[in-house]
């Protein structure tokens, strides 16, 4: 069946509802002929610049608001940088994926650091992703040519849900993000979270607006919310690893190319949970004890995961060749000193404000 770029809400609801077995079934035989149900790819996140962040993401413990215990950085140097992608690499891991706690991205001295990050990363022979927030197109023509694999770009849940987790910037600038990036080579990465208080309705309407994109993102994270203390959704309860599974195996069904990330949340999961998100088409992973600040299972657990399991690790440049490295003396692309107008919605969402009168309230104290 060719890939289908009209999903309905209904239809998604349909299936995601479906008798498990039958549901488990379904995805399983989507992605074995699309994918090597074997292998799936390990990649590593590495936050470059933590905390102090503008936005107000009610799940997001590097949002300077929400005063949360997590330890900020400065940018990372680029030595720093490529030391801890060897340490990936030799770990097994074949992408790297740098997250700065910006809203968006802006040019100057630190964007052309991040620049000459991809460029030493993708010379080490890994695919290289970056989440670095909003982005021009000029921007993305900048990340395409120093050789960025894939840019991070979450819609996180429904346009409808969406205005009651942040207020500081519209959904809509994650879509026209989304579309600066498919202006360039670069491959599309984008999911969201479960479990921040959402309907299933929501579930599905976060995967109609990324199915429905043409093309399909290559990669989805699907998130399962990990609360932490002093964010407006650290009292959320855990999602159960039937509600996981069920969102990965409709993932699957609807974006049969894609590669189905099973990110955040792990360390909720035992093993045999994993195996059936593997089953039901998860092919990704994050390795590393962090994923940018909240926990995740160390590596060694995840190799001897994979030895129980018989799978494989994803070799770099499977699905899409290696892109070529332009050198910055060479970038036929400047910097534009943008200043663009990514909107700030500016509504109430109750639970975010109670948290932060909260956390400035004891940070007086
Ligand atoms: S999710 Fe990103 S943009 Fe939102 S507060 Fe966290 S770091 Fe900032």
């Amino acid at each position: 069946m060719a890939t289908r770029h009209n999903w309905t809400k209904e239809e998604i609801l349909e299936i995601y509802n479906k008798p498990l077995m039958e549901l488990l079934y379904e995805a399983a035989t989507v992605h074995r002929k699309h994918h090597d149900p074997n292998t799936v790819q390990v990649s590593t996140l590495l936050s470059i610049k933590t905390g102090g962040c503008p936005e107000d993401c009610g799940y997001c413990p590097q949002a300077a608001r929400y005063h949360t215990d997590i330890e900020g950085n400065d940018l990372m140097s680029v030595n720093h940088v490529k030391a801890q992608a060897l340490r990936a690499k030799s770990a097994g891991s074949s992408r790297v994926c740098m997250g700065a706690a910006w809203r968006n991205v802006k040019d100057g001295p630190e964007f052309d650091n991040v620049l000459e990050m991809v460029r030493t990363i993708n010379k080490l022979d890994m695919e290289v992703c970056c989440t670095l927030g909003m982005l021009t197109e000029n921007q993305a023509q900048r990340l395409a040519e120093a050789g960025l694999y894939a840019y991070n770009h979450n819609l996180d849940t429904s346009e409808e849900y969406y205005k009651e987790v942040i207020s500081t910037r519209g959904f809509d600038d994650r879509l026209e993000t989304i579309d600066n990036v498919r202006k360039t080579n670069v491959t599309v990465c984008s999911g969201g979270i479960i479990g921040m208080g959402e309907k299933e309705e929501d579930r599905a309407g976060m995967l109609v607006a990324l199915s429905t994109l043409n093309p399909q993102p290559e990669s989805v994270p699907i998130n399962a919310l990990v609360p932490v203390e002093g964010t407006p959704m650290e009292e959320q309860a855990p999602v159960s690893i039937w509600e996981m599974v069920r969102m990965v195996a409709t993932t699957r069904i609807v974006m049969p190319e894609t590669q189905v990330r099973l990110s955040a949340g792990r360390t909720q999961m035992s093993r045999e949970g994993q195996a059936m998100c593997f089953f039901a088409g998860a092919n990704s992973i994050f390795a590393g004890d962090k994923l940018l600040t909240t926990p995740n299972p160390d590596v060694s657990e995840d190799m001897q995961m994979f030895k129980a399991l018989g799978l494989n690790p994803q070799k770099p440049f499977t699905k899409k060749s290696k892109p070529e490295t332009v050198e910055a003396t060479e970038s036929k692309y400047n910097s534009l000193g943008e200043k663009p107008k990514w909107s700030r919605p500016g509504h109430t969402i109750e639970r975010n404000v109670v948290t932060e009168e909260k956390q400035k309230a004891k940070a007086k104290a």
